[in-house]
């Protein structure tokens, strides 16, 4: 699947200018700079898939590709949202975040599951806890993937896993499954993959 076609098919930054509604969709969130664009071109192997950006915040809005054998066919698409929790962006521009990304998450019928990014660095943060906290309120399926886990002692993973486990108790629409990953690596990025496989055949 990964390996198919994979083709950029839309952006929107306001509600009304959603592309209708396809394929079986799977979303992407996390702080700006967690590391989802290189895992979004990780997953898909591809290079420049999704910009990896070193200006944090600068994309406001929801990026769409589709994956399949061809164009004309997407067996699963990919909303690529934007980054939040960065301090240089207006209050403006953060209300305009919010109100996307609740008015999407909420009227999405093809939207399977939400895979929220956090550095596994730095753990679960305040602004973390409220983008869970709206996903516990859209009542969706989401599930946390820790990233950068190729920066972080092996004799820390566990523990690492332990408190955002802990951090995620909070929080009792979390899928309990987490996942550790490096895009740099590629350790674990498997797992990812069987977590989308086996939504795509429920
Ligand atoms: P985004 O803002 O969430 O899209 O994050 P990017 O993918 O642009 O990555 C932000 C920074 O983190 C870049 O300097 C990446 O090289 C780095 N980064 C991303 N993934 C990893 C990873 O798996 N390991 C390490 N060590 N660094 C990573």
């Amino acid at each position: 699947l990964f390996a198919q076609n994979c083709e950029f098919v839309w952006a929107a930054d306001k509600i009304d200018g959603l592309p209708p509604m396809g394929p079986l969709e799977i979303a992407f969130a996390g702080r700006s700079n967690v590391g989802k664009s290189s895992l979004l071109n990780a997953l898909t192997t591809r290079k420049t898939l999704a910009r990896t950006s070193h200006t944090p915040g600068r994309t406001q809005q929801l990026n769409f590709f589709d994956l399949g054998p061809e164009p004309a066919a997407p067996l699963l698409r990919l909303v690529d949202m934007p980054g939040y929790g960065y301090a240089a962006v207006s209050k403006e521009k953060i209300a305009n975040w919010t109100r996307l990304m609740k008015d999407f998450l909420r009227g999405r019928a093809t939207l399977a599951r939400v895979f929220v990014l956090i550095d596994g660095r730095h753990g679960v943060k305040d602004v973390d806890h409220e983008m869970l906290t709206a996903l516990d309120q859209a009542a969706l399926s989401y599930q946390v993937v820790l990233t950068k886990r190729d920066e972080v002692k092996k004799s820390l993973v566990d523990k690492t896993l332990d408190d955002a486990r802990r951090a995620l108790s909070k929080h009792p629409a979390a899928h309990p499954d987490v996942i550790f990953l490096s895009s740099h690596s590629g350790e674990s990025v498997e797992d990812l993959r069987a977590a989308v496989v086996r939504l795509m055949s429920e």
